[in-house]
């Protein structure tokens, strides 16, 4: 430990002698970085800089005091989730500490009545998606980094997951929060099914990836497990059929929950076994009340056929529920000279296919 890093654990341990406060070389380290490219790099050279500390707060109350103390020693704070992030966002220097939020992750109540979910920031995605399923419902929200995430990094970031046509994205499914800012204030943003008293505040902290506030406790809209699911995958000589076919059906109303577009080479490496070579693919998957299922199943099959799209049946849509999260360690790749990167784009429909 440098004299640096000693000195803020010092400080930190006389201002707040309950705080669980972790100053092992390694469990800093392991929460020095996060899944970004280069600072997996700066690891494995051994050049990274680490946090002088990391505490774990265990309720909102402990969070308000690092940040009061924070305030008072103009110590920078990094809160820190589940470390899955890809921009290097949580990397703290010598002179900052981090805040891990792993020791709040608790469900603190499910509400069957008004279908919504209370749960500390720190859970894990799938733990907490996981045991909302054996109560019988869902969040539908599946990120792909679902076992590497938690939902307040989910909230931080402003995340995306593989349903999101019919259950939304992170911003349509939060419905209030628990914020603390800088300066230890907790503000509490009520859930309700929605307000007409100016701008909504929900949306100053969602994507602000904490800078603005450390989510605390989230409240969020669930939804009964779908009765049914059935999907189908279609291939297309031309990847702008496929685009049409998703237009064509998101325009009338249909919402099928997975709405995913491979073009020739992602197909060619995802679905070999099924599209011809030079083929792009698309899968549709609809969940919910079986006769909603069948209708939007049969009417995306007659646009699909519409726009001379090849019918595959659900076996590529299952294989790859099955198999959607197997994603090679960043660590796997670098050791045999590759790097590799990822980034989300947006675009109207009208710009879509020549992008
Ligand atoms: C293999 C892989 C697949 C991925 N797939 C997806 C995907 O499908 N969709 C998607 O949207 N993203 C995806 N990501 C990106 C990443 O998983 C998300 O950004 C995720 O939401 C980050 O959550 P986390 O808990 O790991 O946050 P961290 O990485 O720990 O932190 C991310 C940011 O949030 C802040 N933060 C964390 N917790 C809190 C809190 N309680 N309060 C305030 N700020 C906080 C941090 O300071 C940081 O700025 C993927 C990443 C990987 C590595």
């Amino acid at each position: 430990m440098t004299n640096k890093q000693g000195e803020v654990v010092r400080e930190l341990l006389r201002a707040l002698p309950g705080l669980t406060v972790v100053d092992d070389e390694a469990a800093v380290a392991e929460k020095s970085h996060d899944t970004w490219m280069r600072s997996l790099l700066e690891r494995r050279m051994g050049v990274e800089e680490h946090a002088g500390a990391v505490v774990r707060p265990k309720n909102k109350a402990e969070v308000s005091e690092v940040l009061v103390w924070a305030e008072a020693s103009e110590t920078a704070v990094v809160p820190f989730g589940l470390g899955s992030g890809v921009c290097g966002a949580v990397l703290a220097g010598r002179d900052q500490i981090v805040i891990d939020m792993g020791s709040m992750d608790r469900i603190v109540e499910v509400n069957e009545n008004s279908l919504t979910v209370t749960v500390e920031a720190g859970m894990r995605g799938s733990t907490f998606e996981a045991e909302l399923e054996r109560r019988g419902y869902t969040m539908g929200h599946f990120p792909q980094s679902i076992e590497l995430s938690t939902v307040g990094g989910w909230c931080a970031t402003r995340a995306s997951g593989q349903h999101s046509t019919l259950y939304g994205n992170i911003e349509d499914m939060l419905l209030g929060c628990e914020v603390v800012l800088a300066g230890g204030r907790i503000v509490r943003l009520p859930a309700v099914p929605r307000s007409a008293t100016g701008p909504d505040l929900r949306h100053l902290f969602l994507g602000s990836e904490g800078t603005l506030g450390i989510f605390t406790e989230l409240t969020f809209r669930i939804h009964p497990k779908p009765e049914a699911r059935k999907g189908c995958a279609y291939s297309f000589t031309d990847l702008g059929q496929g685009v049409e076919v998703i237009r064509e059906a998101l325009r009338v109303g249909w919402t099928p929950s997975v709405t995913r577009l491979y073009d020739a080479r992602e197909a060619g490496r995802n679905f070999a076994g099924v599209a011809s070579e030079g083929e792009s693919v698309l899968l549709l998957l609809s969940e919910g009340p079986a006769a909603k299922v069948e209708a939007e199943q049969s009417a995306l099959q007659g646009l699909a056929k519409a726009r001379a799209g090849k019918s595959h049946g659900g076996a590529p849509v299952e294989s790859w529920l099955e198999h959607r999260n197997d994603v090679p360690s960043f660590e796997s790749l670098l050791d045999q000279g590759l790097v590799v990167d990822t980034i989300e784009i947006a675009a109207a429909w009208e710009n879509l296919v020549p992008l």
